[in-house]
């Protein structure tokens, strides 16, 4: 790969210049052997050119005006945008596939932290992220809790087999338990009777659930590996920053018990003189031996949360594919719609390439395949076009779908992710013919090849993989919505412009966009698409 771009920068300055034949640069990446597709495919050419400069023009003139105030997450331009869009769906003929049948994914996302959080056991002060560390996410506000007592419940587990539970009443008790499962000294899961481990170390709030619906009022959970967790988790438990929640987590929270992870140290503590006595029973756990301890000890708990939520929608087309078994397979294609908003009167953040190019394109890209759907003729598999809001924020909506998607993550076959397409930046101010693509040897050497392919066939542009090295200092592959999906193992493409300096200002406005090259740049998302939704095999995933 590194050659390719290399052999690029060495090319003639005229040469790049020349807009007729490109020929040369886009051919010379892709091996001989790969430029025949092997298998037939519907041709794509009549809904490609469904895709046109006017009409992204038309779109975007909306998208980037003065009445969507910047399109920030949260505000009021953003949900004018969101049903703008829905809008375009509709009229389109597109059925509403979201949260009930509407277009629309609400969005929630919560920036908690604790604004009082302490624990004294018998007048001694113990420090979080020290002795102990605690999930804002995961627990409800509580105030103040004092207790006087608590029970030592093994593992804190109730499985078919195995039962920490037996003998214990911890109705309105404290409970205490060790983080994981029991394992025998042949490294075996007492839980599976294997070597894998059982749902309940894989999912720690699975305890935490149990505790609460036998009755416990609080759960402390002894972590032996506190230090290297202490160090993986930081980021999640630090205060700040948005996360996606569940848009029902109101009722989820009021479904958890407080819980607290404990070093070794903070757990003898807890349990006082006995402690030795008491952990030496975990010998005994999951046997009938085993006998919960009640331990008296004083226990000073404060756990108070400050906290602001932000709600957004993510917007979705669901073009169902022709193929009654694929179709249960999803295409995605991406782009942000949200932008910096309007943070004061006499400002507005356009955002006509960031990413209102972007988002005309997938608008585009969907009613060009909800035309071949019409007529009978889509692609096999079914294509979402989804176009997200918290992006600016973080990658926020595209994060927030990954974790509660709408359709199986296992059935997503690929993103194609759109995020500034409109412009042009300075290397390439002369040669309006061209493309950066990031991503797409990643996860699968076919999705590379399909674009590849599609490109060398159809839309003939410069290729530019520069962004694309590993060792890119700008990280582009980590900074746009496609990285969500790629986390999940989803192989992904982007499509970028390049920067220019209008990038995150207000004069990144519409009169600026180059329609013609917006225009070849969603046809060659569009018919990668295509390609990895109409083929007969799925895309295959090859780490690389
Ligand atoms: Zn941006």
């Amino acid at each position: 790969m590194k050659f390719r771009y290399l052999l690029l920068l060495l090319l003639p300055a005229t040469f790049l210049g020349a807009q007729t034949d490109t020929s040369k640069m886009y051919k010379a990446n892709l091996p001989l052997s790969k430029t025949v597709r092997p298998y037939p495919l519907t041709d794509p050419t009549a809904f490609m050119n469904t895709i046109t400069a006017t009409d992204l023009k038309a779109l975007l003139e909306v998208l980037a005006s003065k009445s969507m105030e910047g399109r920030e997450t949260g505000e009021a331009g953003q949900r004018k945008a969101a049903d703008f869009i829905a809008q375009q769906f509709k009229d389109a003929g597109i059925p509403a596939k979201g949260d009930r049948n509407s277009y629309f994914q609400k969005i929630l996302l919560s920036n908690e932290s604790w604004s009082n959080l302490s624990l004294r056991v018998e007048e001694q002060e113990f420090k979080n992220k020290v002795d102990y560390y605690v999930y804002p996410a995961f627990n409800p506000k509580m105030p103040e809790l004092n207790l006087k007592e608590l029970v030592f419940v093994g593992y804190g587990i109730e499985d078919p087999k195995y039962n920490d539970y037996a003998k214990a009443d911890v109705k309105g008790k404290a409970v205490i338990y060790f983080d994981g499962e029991p394992i025998d000294e042949a490294g075996k899961s007492k839980i599976t009777g294997d070597m894998y481990r059982s749902n309940w170390s894989v999912d720690w709030k699975k305890k935490v659930k149990l505790a609460k619906e036998k009755g416990a009022i609080m759960v402390f959970i002894i972590d032996p590996k506190i230090a290297d967790n202490l160090k993986s988790n930081r980021r999640a438990l630090s205060s700040g920053g948005w996360k996606p929640v569940a848009s029902n987590s109101e009722k989820n929270t009021a479904e958890w018990v407080n819980n607290m992870f404990v070093s070794p140290a903070l757990a003898n503590a807890l349990l006082g003189d006995k402690a030795e006595k008491v952990l030496a029973t975990l010998a005994d756990a999951g046997t009938d031996k085993f006998k919960p301890t009640k331990v008296k000890r004083k226990i000073e708990l404060k756990m108070d949360k400050e906290g602001a939520t932000l709600e957004g929608s993510n917007v979705v087309a669901v073009i169902e594919g022709i193929d009654p078994l694929l179709k249960k397979e999803y295409v995605f294609v991406t782009a942000h719609y949200d932008h910096l908003g309007s943070p004061d009167s006499s400002v507005v953040y356009y955002g006509a390439d960031d990413n209102g190019s972007g988002t005309s394109g997938v608008i585009e890209i969907a009613r060009a395949f909800q035309e071949a759907r019409k007529q009978g003729i889509g692609p096999k598999r079914t294509v979402v076009c989804m176009l997200v809001s918290g992006e600016e924020k973080g990658l926020l909506g595209s994060k927030y779908y990954v974790e509660f998607p709408l359709f199986p993550l296992d059935k997503t076959v690929v993103d194609v992710n759109i995020d500034m397409i409109g412009r042009l930046d300075e290397p390439h101010k002369n040669n309006p013919n061209y493309i950066y693509v990031i991503g797409s040897d990643r996860l699968s050497p076919e999705l590379h090849e399909i674009n590849e392919r599609v490109n060398m066939e159809y839309t003939k542009m410069e290729l530019d993989y520069k962004y694309n090295a590993k060792d890119d200092p700008n990280h582009y592959y980590e900074r746009s919505d496609h990285y969500n999906f790629a986390e999940k193992g989803i192989p992904a493409i982007f499509y970028f412009n390049g920067t220019h300096p209008d990038y995150h200002r207000p004069t990144d406005t519409v009169e600026k966009i180059n329609f013609d090259a917006l225009a070849k740049r969603a046809q060659l998302a569009f018919l990668t698409a295509w390609e990895v939704a109409d083929r007969p095999a799925r895309l295959a995933v090859e780490k690389k």
